[in-house]
């Protein structure tokens, strides 16, 4: 589903962003060491309510915040 962004900080940038995806992966430390002794081959993209769980930056000013930020300021903005 797309939507619009806009950067809820400088309120001027609707086009250029950097999305940034949360990536999980499985470990087992040694409790003692802190040495990693597994890791799990794969990552995963963390889900929130089905969607990826995304941050935005605004290329313009740098802001960096939830996705969610960004398209209530678009649709504020639009109203
Ligand atoms: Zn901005």
């Amino acid at each position: 589903m797309a939507e619009p962004y806009l950067c809820p900080i400088c309120r001027s940038n609707r086009t250029s962003f950097e999305i940034i995806f949360k990536l999980s992966r499985e470990i087992r430390k040694d409790p003692e060491t802190g040495e990693e002794l597994f890791q799990a081959d794969s990552m995963s993209v963390m889900l929130r309510n089905d969607r990826p769980e995304l941050e935005v930056k605004c290329l313009t000013c740098g802001y960096t915040g939830y996705e969610g930020l960004f398209i209530k300021a678009a649709r504020q903005g639009a109203s």
